[in-house]
């Protein structure tokens, strides 16, 4: 028996689904995950020893390609210091510093140690700060997993077709407005009705959730409206798109500013990292300043935030998006391309070093339209790229990711096999 499904099949005897998050599971494109022993650069190597050029890079941390030395020399010298304290430390100051630096939006920042707790920690704080119940979120994007957030939410739920998900009951979602991405009108509609009980909107600046959504010209600029005159606040959901996309996130592209912004992936540069942060006259409501609790026995945990200050410091070499987002044009043109020449019916964009494929002609703009992508075509290219060694994420609803080691050699070789897919699809 292959080795990957052997510790497949081991896995699934003690872990649900075998994974210990439900993409990874390979669910939704069929087939045997591939348990990774190592990665370097912008490659990881399965069980079996197969090397794979790699465009999840983790799900979008590893944007430094993977095993960066300066990353791993900080936190082995981090390590041998202790590995946790519960008590503060120099270094958190020095990435609140760094963050509040970067980004013009927050004034102050807390760590916590996932995307998930940002964002519900995030809400909790606009909540608290407007004392309002009701928040506003976009079908398909993803916020991570608090309970109030499992509404028709993207990512895996989208993957497996789920509404919500069992075990959160109806009264934890019914102060949440769920909309269209890109309709404005909707969002006017809902603070008509709603406007002086509505606490916040959070929206993925740039969709991640549902493949690559870009905002539609003028969407970010209402909504920013909309929360300025009904008194909500603007939640920037930036934990895929923070550092990813250019170097002050969506909100340096764009020149909107939010209330609050959250943050992980990137910033702890592949160790558990995130961190919610905003005006200063509203971060402290948190807790021990303010009334809305918020704690984390392992936040600002002393070997991750080491790992996040330093990659941090290598973003911010001069030209690094310029380079980054080079690379990740030369792959999504070089595929639509390819494609084209074949008669596949494709299309890619891409934003620094994020992008979207779909097995559509257009681009889309909405999750209706991502939906009218062709997954059994999406498959059939996810396996047979697999096959020759290039590793693209196990969904057809998720962004890839490229990393400052994915060099020319390495998108040309993936641009080859990719037209070698595409001549027999
Ligand atoms: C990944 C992600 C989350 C959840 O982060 P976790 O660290 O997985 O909890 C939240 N929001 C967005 C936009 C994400 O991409």
């Amino acid at each position: 028996m292959p080795r990957n499904t052997a510790l497949f099949e081991r896995a699934s005897q003690t872990i649900p689904g075998g994974v210990n998050s439900p993409v990874r599971a390979f669910r939704s494109v069929g087939g045997v995950p591939r348990f990774i022993e190592r990665a370097n650069g912008p490659y990881v190597w399965d069980a079996q020893g197969t090397r794979y050029t790699d465009y999840v890079g983790s799900w979008g941390p590893a944007i430094l390609g993977h095993a960066h030395p300066e990353v791993i020399k900080a936190v082995q010298d981090a390590a041998v210091n202790g590995l946790s304290f519960g008590a503060p430390t120099e270094a958190e100051i020095e990435i609140a510093e760094a963050l509040v630096a970067r980004l013009p939006s927050i004034e102050k920042v807390r760590l916590v140690s996932s995307g998930t707790e940002a964002t519900m920690s995030a809400i909790r704080l606009a909540r608290g700060y407007t004392k309002r119940p009701k928040i506003i979120k976009f079908e398909g994007c993803y916020h991570g997993h608090a309970d109030s957030l499992l509404v028709k939410a993207g990512s895996g739920m989208l993957t497996f077709g789920n509404p919500t998900s069992a075990g959160v009951p109806p009264e934890f979602i019914q102060h949440t407005l769920v909309l269209d991405f890109n309709n404005i009108d909707a969002v006017e509609a809902a603070f008509n009705a709603h406007g002086d009980e509505l606490a916040c909107i959070i929206v993925e600046p740039i969709a991640g959730n549902m493949n690559l959504v870009r905002p539609q010209p003028g969407f970010l600029e209402a909504l920013r409206q909309l929360c300025t005159k009904h008194g909500a606040l603007l939640i920037f959901d930036e934990v895929m798109t923070g550092f990813r996309v250019g170097p002050q996130g969506v909100q340096g592209l764009t020149g909107v500013k939010p209330d609050i912004t959250t943050l992980a992936k990137v910033i702890g540069g592949g160790m558990p990292v995130g961190a919610f942060g905003g005006r200063a006259d509203i971060m402290e409501y948190v807790a021990p300043l303010g009334p809305v609790y918020q704690a984390g026995t392992l936040s600002g945990n002393p070997v991750a935030v080491a790992a996040g200050l330093v990659t941090l410091k290598l973003l911010s070499e001069p030209g690094f998006y310029d380079r980054l987002e080079a690379q990740t044009r030369k792959l999504a043109d070089g595929l639509a391309e390819r494609a084209e020449n074949a008669g596949i019916p494709f299309s890619a964009d891409y934003v620094g070093g994020m992008f979207g494929l779909y097995f559509r002609e257009r681009i889309p703009t909405t999750l209706a339209e991502v939906s009218e992508c062709d997954i059994e075509l999406f498959k059939k290219f996810f396996h047979a790229m697999l096959i020759k060694g290039i590793y693209f994420a196990p969904s057809a609803f998720e962004a890839g990711f490229v990393s400052a080691t994915h060099d020319d050699d390495v998108i040309n070789a993936t641009l080859d096999a990719a037209e070698e897919v595409f001549a027999k699809l």
